[in-house]
């Protein structure tokens, strides 16, 4: 006999049926199972009408609802505060259980724990699972039984936990299908969410009634297309270790918008990496890559234990001691700033990556630990402009993984590089992309320099710029800093944390 009679399972950052934590146990503890996504306008407004993440969520959720729809269910969409609007449509659906997948980032713990109690309180069952991390929040403490700073232990003891508690076995959702809820005779009782939602309807609006456009360079969204990418990243995985560093190689799988999103279960990617490990020439490339997820639940759980890194929209540093350095600020720094956004500092693998993410949403994995150390480390720019910038711009944006990896950027992070460490961009450059192969695909204008000049234009001969037609200042900015002064500026405003401690 099941649990409930009517369940309904709330779809946020899983916008999948397969291998889904929360729909498998809605289907299975109660006897339908209704689906809901809620609209957030106050995560819409500040968004450009043409922003890829909605975009790609809208194709996910359409995707979504074809699924659900092929099994005889359907997808309910509402628009308004979930806190007032999830609420609203357990009474309009006469739902008697709420599922859904845990978040981890501290606004949206606060808005689950106060519906949790709402509903609670009316004498509806709510039930949270795991389902974006393969371990999460205490499943991997340290032998003290406190949360792990550093990575490579965590990473020990998380394969070990994985292993043990089967954490990477799939919660097959998609075999339960049945049990959700029919399409035909679902009224919802609008007196339980008029003065709770704008809407809250059995149809996806259209981008345009959302108030959105369509984006430019849109990724393909839904289950579908993630597993496409997962099936054409597999072959791949064998070269992993030793490719995943050359942005101008397609060696790394893409599927980051798609874990944000839940359009893939992280599990099937940890399936995919284990049986790939199997194989004795695919063993270093897979078990590199599960590292990558362990470092997505590692900056999980550092938000979760440590949600005063984001506070109020007031970002600190993991180690205290740096929010004293003395970030550039005024005209020149805001120039810097604009013209690091921009792709306009001079140095062509920098420009290259800003002009991917400005053109694509998204950036390889090498060029952010570049553009990122550049900014604060040679350009004296304050890391969370740079965060904030990401933010805005990622499709894959996650507070976690950016919060953290961009204090590791600028070594005020858990396990981040040290304060000293600074990267010298045209080393980057001449390691990572020497034939020069991605620079000329997002920098055109230098497409005819050799494969010395275009890692350094400003270093180039006279005559081999004009034979390449290239006048600097003209064709292409000269550069904004020299690294070797910035360098040394560096060290002076990083001195302050060497004397705290
Ligand atoms: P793959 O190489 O195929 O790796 C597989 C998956 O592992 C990724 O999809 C991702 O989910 C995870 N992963 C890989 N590297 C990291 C990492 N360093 N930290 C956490 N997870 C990782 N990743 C995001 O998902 N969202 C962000 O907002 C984000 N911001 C970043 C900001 C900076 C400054 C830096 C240096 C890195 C950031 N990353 C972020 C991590 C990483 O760059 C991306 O996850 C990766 O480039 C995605 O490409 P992929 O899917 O091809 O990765």
């Amino acid at each position: 006999m099941p649990e409930f009679s009517n369940a309904l399972m709330w779809f946020r950052r899983d916008l999948r049926t397969r291998d889904h934590t929360a729909l498998y146990h809605a289907l299975r503890a109660a006897r339908q199972v209704h689906c809901l996504f809620v609209f957030d306008p106050a995560l819409l407004a500040p968004l450009p009408a043409d922003d890829r993440r909605v975009a790609f969520i809208h194709a996910s959720l359409a995707a979504l609802g074809e699924a659900l729809h092929a099994a005889g269910g359907q997808l309910w969409i509402a628009r308004g505060d979930p806190a007032a609007a999830v609420p609203a449509a357990v009474r309009a659906l006469g739902a008697d259980a709420l599922f859904f997948n845990h978040d981890y980032e501290p606004a949206a713990r606060r808005r689950d724990a106060t519906i949790t109690a709402a509903l609670t309180a009316e004498g509806c069952a709510v039930r949270s699972f795991k389902d974006q991390a393969i371990l999460e929040r205490d499943e991997v403490l340290t032998g003290s039984r406190r949360p792990y700073s550093v990575f490579t232990p965590y990473k020990r003891s998380w394969l070990q936990t994985a292993a043990s508690a089967r954490a990477f076995d799939p919660w097959p959702s998609e075999r339960h299908l049945d049990r959700l809820a029919p399409r035909a005779g679902v009224v919802p009782d609008a007196a339980s969410t008029d003065a709770a939602c704008d809407f809250l309807a059995p149809r996806l609006p259209t981008l345009a009634e959302l108030g959105f456009a369509a984006a430019r360079a849109p990724t393909a969204g839904g289950e579908e297309a993630a597993l496409r990418m997962l099936e054409d990243f597999e072959p791949r995985i064998d070269d992993y270790h030793r490719t995943r560093d050359f942005p101008g190689l397609a060696a790394t799988s893409g599927l980051s918008v798609h874990l944000r999103h839940g359009t893939l279960s992280v599990r099937a990617l940890a399936r995919t990496a284990y049986a790939a490990a199997q194989s004795a020439r695919a063993r270093a490339g897979a078990e590199t890559w599960l590292s990558e997820l362990a470092w997505r639940d590692f900056f999980f759980q550092v938000l979760h234990h440590h949600p005063r890194l984001v506070e109020k929209d007031e970002h600190r540093a993991f180690r205290p001691e740096y929010d004293a350095i003395q970030w550039e600020t005024g005209d020149a720094a805001d120039d810097d700033f604009a013209a690091w956004c921009e792709a306009r500092t001079g140095y062509p693998l920098v420009d290259a990556a800003m002009r991917q993410i400005n053109q694509t949403g998204f950036m390889h994995n090498r060029l952010r630990m570049v553009v990122a150390t550049f900014l604060c480390k040679d350009l004296g720019v304050d890391w969370r402009r740079g965060e904030a910038y990401f933010a805005r711009q990622l499709n894959d944006f996650d507070l976690s993984a950016n919060n953290g990896n961009w204090q590791w950027a600028a070594s005020s992070g858990c396990d981040a590089q040290p304060w000293f460490r600074i990267f010298n961009p045209l080393t980057q450059s001449a390691k990572f992309d020497a034939d020069g192969t991605f620079i000329r695909r997002y920098v055109p204008e230098l497409a005819a320099l050799d494969n010395t000049a275009i890692h350094a234009p400003w270093l180039a001969k006279a005559g081999v710029l004009a034979r390449a037609g290239i006048e600097l200042g003209r064709d292409y900015p000269h550069p904004l800093v020299d690294h070797a002064l910035a360098r040394e500026r560096t060290l002076e405003r990083y001195a302050v944390v060497k004397s705290a401690r």
